[in-house]
């Protein structure tokens, strides 16, 4: 049976990015559209943040995917 639910998920302390392998198309549209080239592709052509530690957040690959395939959330950090 496929794994239509597979996710792949990377994190750092600031933000969770969540990729949806088997809905990614690898069009390499997030890629393209990151303004701090926190992905690449990886062989298959589909988005590896590489860069995590870049991504401000500012949500342009989630939203330029057209197979909401990409999802990237902030962590909230409490002041001590
Ligand atoms: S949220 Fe913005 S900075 Fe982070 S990976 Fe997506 S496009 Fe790049
Ligand atoms: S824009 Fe969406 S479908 Fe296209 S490569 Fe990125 S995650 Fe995959």
């Amino acid at each position: 049976m496929k794994d239509k639910e597979a996710v792949s998920v990377f994190q750092n302390n600031r933000v969770i990015i969540s990729i949806r392998k088997n809905w990614c198309k690898a069009c390499g549209i997030c890629i393209e559209f990151c303004p701090k080239h926190v992905l690449m592709a990886n062989e298959e052509g589909k988005p590896e943040p590489i860069k995590i530690d870049d991504c401000i957040n500012c949500g342009l690959c989630e939203l330029r995917c057209p197979d909401f395939a990409i999802l990237v959330r902030g962590i909230e950090v409490k002041d001590e």
